[in-house]
C-alpha cells in the first residue's frame, strides 16, 4: 500500500483564517490574506474550530493517490460521499497478475496461507481462461475477490478529511483502511499542522469514545459524553 499526497491546496491554512475572517472582520480576504502573521493564523483557526465554525476549513483541500490497497478497503473508502474518487477501471484494466492483498492473519497461518494463495491461483488462471475464451474484462472480473488489488485518487476537503480521520483512525475500522488514515493523516498534518493537530480518532479529536462495549478502551467508554 502507497498513499501519496498528490496535491493541496497551497498555504491552506492562510485561506481557511483569512476566510474566517471575512465573517467578522470589515476587510476583504484579499486584504487581509497576505498579511496574517503565523500566530494570527493559529489563533483564528483555533478559536473558529473551537467554536465549531468548522466550515472555514472547507477551503482548504488535499488530493491523495492511494496506490496497492484492496477492493475490500476501497470500497470502505468510498462510502465517505463528500469526496471525489477516480478509481482504476476492471472493464478497461485487465488484471494481468492478481497479486492480492494478503492479510496478516492469513499470512501469519501457514494452512491458511496456503489455502487462501492456492485460491488466489485458481482465480487468476480462471480469469485468463475467461478472457482467452474472448470474455470482456468487464465480465471475466465478476469472478475477481475483495482482494484485487486497486489504485484510487480522492480529492477530499480538511473539514470532511477530519470526518473521516474520526472514524477510520480509530481502533475499531477495519486494519487495512485504519492504515490508509493514518498514513494520511500523517501527511495532511506535515503541510497543514494547525488544522489537523488535534485530529484523529473521537478519544483524540473529542475526548469521547463513541463505541461502547466495543471500545477498545484506551479512553473510558463514553459513549453519552458524561
Ligand atoms: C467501524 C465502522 C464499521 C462500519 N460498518 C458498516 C457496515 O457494517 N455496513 C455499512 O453499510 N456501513 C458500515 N460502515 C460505514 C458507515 O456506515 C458510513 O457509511 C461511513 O463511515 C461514511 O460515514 P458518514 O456517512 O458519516 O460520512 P460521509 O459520507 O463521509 O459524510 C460526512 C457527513 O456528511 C453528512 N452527510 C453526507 N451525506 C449525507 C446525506 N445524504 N444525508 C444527510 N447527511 C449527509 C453526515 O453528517 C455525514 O456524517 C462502517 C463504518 C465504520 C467506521
Amino acid at each position: 500500500m502507497n498513499v501519496t499526497l498528490l496535491s493541496h491546496t497551497p498555504d491552506p491554512e492562510r485561506v481557511c483564517a483569512a476566510a474566517a475572517l471575512t465573517s467578522y472582520w470589515h476587510k476583504g480576504a484579499s486584504e487581509t490574506f497576505g498579511v496574517l502573521t503565523e500566530k494570527e493564523i493559529e489563533d483564528i483557526l483555533s478559536k473558529v474550530m473551537g467554536y465549531g465554525h468548522v466550515s472555514v476549513i472547507e477551503h482548504a483541500t488535499f488530493t491523495f493517490s492511494i496506490e496497492g490497497i484492496s477492493r475490500a478497503c476501497s470500497h470502505q473508502l468510498v462510502r465517505h460521499r463528500l469526496a471525489s474518487y477516480t478509481q482504476q477501471s476492471q472493464r478497461y484494466v485487465r488484471v494481468e497478475e492478481l497479486d492480492p492483498v494478503v492479510p496478516a492473519t492469513i499470512a501469519g497461518e501457514e494452512r491458511a496461507a496456503e489455502a487462501y494463495g492456492a485460491c488466489m491461483k485458481a482465480v487468476q488462471e480462471t480469469y485468463e481462461t475467461l478472457v482467452g475464451l474472448g470474455v470482456p474484462t468487464e465480465d471475466a472480473r465478476f469472478i475477481l475477490p475483495n482482494a484485487t488489488t486497486t489504485n484510487i485518487v480522492m480529492t477530499v476537503n480538511a473539514r470532511e478529511l477530519r470526518h473521516f480521520f474520526k472514524y477510520r483512525c480509530c481502533e475499531r475500522a477495519q486494519w487495512e483502511i485504519r492504515a490508509v488514515a493514518r498514513e494520511m493523516l500523517a501527511l495532511v498534518r506535515a503541510v497543514a499542522p494547525k488544522i489537523f493537530k488535534n485530529a484523529g480518532p473521537s478519544c483524540v479529536c473529542e475526548h469521547v469514545c463513541p463505541e461502547g462495549d466495543l471500545s477498545c478502551g484506551r479512553i473510558k467508554v463514553n459513549a453519552n459524553g458524561t
